[in-house]
């Protein structure tokens, strides 16, 4: 840690790694990084040079390069180089190529012991990596993570862009509770209460009444002291609202999105889906989705599944793990309790139902959504029945006076998606920096 630092002075990176191919044999080049994994075979030297988008092979023999550059080459994991040098075609070297390194800068040194495996030889605890997480997202097991959380928003916003929808901003700060919930965080603003968005549900109801179709990729924020491995308490969601549309245009379009989401991601990202070892199980769903109303889900549970539920209950998690043994692609239930859901909810023809949906892959619920009130008189009557108090949400229904239209929407949470696609354990390796209960740093 004591040796001095080269500068980085006018050197500047010509190529990333995905650059690098025997079609550019001969040429000089700098690339920039850092050291994933290097071998010292005496008079020999291999060093591994990671960028963002993947590694190449630099070989340093002596007599080969000069011997500036051999006596410079002692590096440690995660070292953080720049070098100019040849690309080299070489049969043996992964990919193909390798560089022969004319000039080398260490900018950075590590430790020689570093907190976490950084090699890909083992994977560390995750709450250990956590507390490292900017050194382990540089890890290729997150580089695949990541790049296939990137792709899947690409490609939701291209999928939502191309079929007329319109990207709100919706405030994070509010004033009073969305949905009447308990699970708000409360902070101060100036002097007065307010609190951290649990949804963006209200403000994309009255959107969806300008741009008739809206979204938005947003945190949420839920105050649950939920210990599991799928419950966040900042969570990245995405919201769809759809005016002249009920329920069965919602299913229809979400059932696309996921679909022409997962072609993107084999399409593009075929290499992180394989280094996860995901290439065969994240595969295209066939669609439609199965649609099965919540009582026959409730049905199955109790006669094949062996777990007593009654209607009007929430689906415990026990229940939900079995259910996903049996079920284990995207499906939908449907037609929930019309008790249990919120009030801006539409109540089914017999009241006992809601035109509300969740969708779910194997055991996780990944979104939640449904046909919404747009009628004034009815909306105050739900938020009363509800035990709510239509005062409190006087701005919100006034917007209903001036030609609120039909609409419907859903909410998906991301990092659930992700734990999916990837085949992760954890919703917190789903996210850079997750927030749970117990985890506030870094
Ligand atoms: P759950 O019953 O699983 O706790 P929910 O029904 O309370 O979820 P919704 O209010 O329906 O959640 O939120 C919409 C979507 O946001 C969910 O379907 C889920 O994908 C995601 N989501 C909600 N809460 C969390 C959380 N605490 N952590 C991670 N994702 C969440
Ligand atoms: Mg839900």
């Amino acid at each position: 840690m004591s040796e001095k630092l080269d500068e980085l002075g006018d050197l500047r990176r010509t190529h990333y790694t995905k650059d690098i191919s025997s079609d550019i044999a001969g040429e000089e080049i700098v690339l920039a990084g850092w050291v994933r994994n290097w071998r010292d075979l005496g008079g020999l030297k291999f060093v591994n040079l990671q960028d963002k988008y993947g590694e190449r092979q630099v070989t340093i023999k002596k007599g080969v390069v000069s011997d500036d550059v051999f006596e410079k080459a002692e590096l440690g994991y995660q070292d953080c180089i720049i070098l100019k040098g040849t690309v080299k075609a070489f049969e043996k070297a992964p990919g193909g190529i390798e560089i022969i390194p004319t000039e080398l800068r260490i900018l950075n040194k590590t430790p020689e012991k570093l907190p976490i495996d950084m090699t890909g030889e083992s994977v560390s605890a995750l709450d250990l990596r956590l507390d490292h997480r900017a050194l382990d997202l540089r890890s290729l097991r997150n580089q695949a993570i990541f790049r296939i959380r990137g792709e899947v928003l690409r490609a939701i916003r291209e999928f939502l862009f191309t079929h007329d929808f319109t990207e709100m901003t919706t405030p994070k700060i509010i004033g009073s509770a969305t949905e009447g919930g308990t699970e708000l965080f409360p902070i101060m603003y100036f002097d007065k209460e307010a609190f951290l968005t649990q949804s963006a549900q209200l403000y994309k109801e009255q959107l969806s009444g300008v741009y008739e179709r809206v979204f938005e990729l947003s945190p949420c924020f839920r105050a649950e002291k939920s210990h599991t491995k799928r419950h966040l308490c900042e969570i990245f969601v995405l919201d769809i609202e759809m005016a002249f549309a009920d329920m069965s245009d919602v299913l229809e379009t979400l059932e696309n999105l996921i679909y022409n989401v997962i072609k993107r991601v084999r399409e593009n990202e075929m290499e992180s889906l394989e280094f996860l070892h995901m290439e065969d199980k994240t595969v295209l769903p066939e669609i439609p989705f199965p649609r099965y109303k919540y009582e026959e889900i409730i049905e199955l549970i109790n006669t094949k599944l062996g777990i007593p539920l009654e209607f009007g209950e929430d689906i415990p998690t026990e229940a939900y793990r079995k259910l996903g043994e049996e079920l284990q692609g995207y499906y939908y239930i449907t037609h929930w309790p019309y008790e249990i859901k919120p009030f801006y909810i539409q109540q089914s023809e017999n009241p006992k139902y809601s035109e509300s949906f969740d969708l779910q892959k194997g055991w996780l619920e990944l979104t939640s959504g449904g046909t919404r009130v747009h009628n004034k008189n009815k909306l105050t009557q739900a938020l009363e029945d509800k035990g709510l108090n239509p005062e409190a949400f006087k701005s919100h229904l006034q917007t209903f006076d001036y030609g609120m239209p039909p609409h419907a929407g859903v909410g998906l949470g991301i990092a659930r998606w992700i734990t999916i696609l990837c085949g992760l354990d954890d919703i917190r390796e789903a996210v850079m920096y997750p927030r749970t209960p117990d985890r506030l740093h870094p």
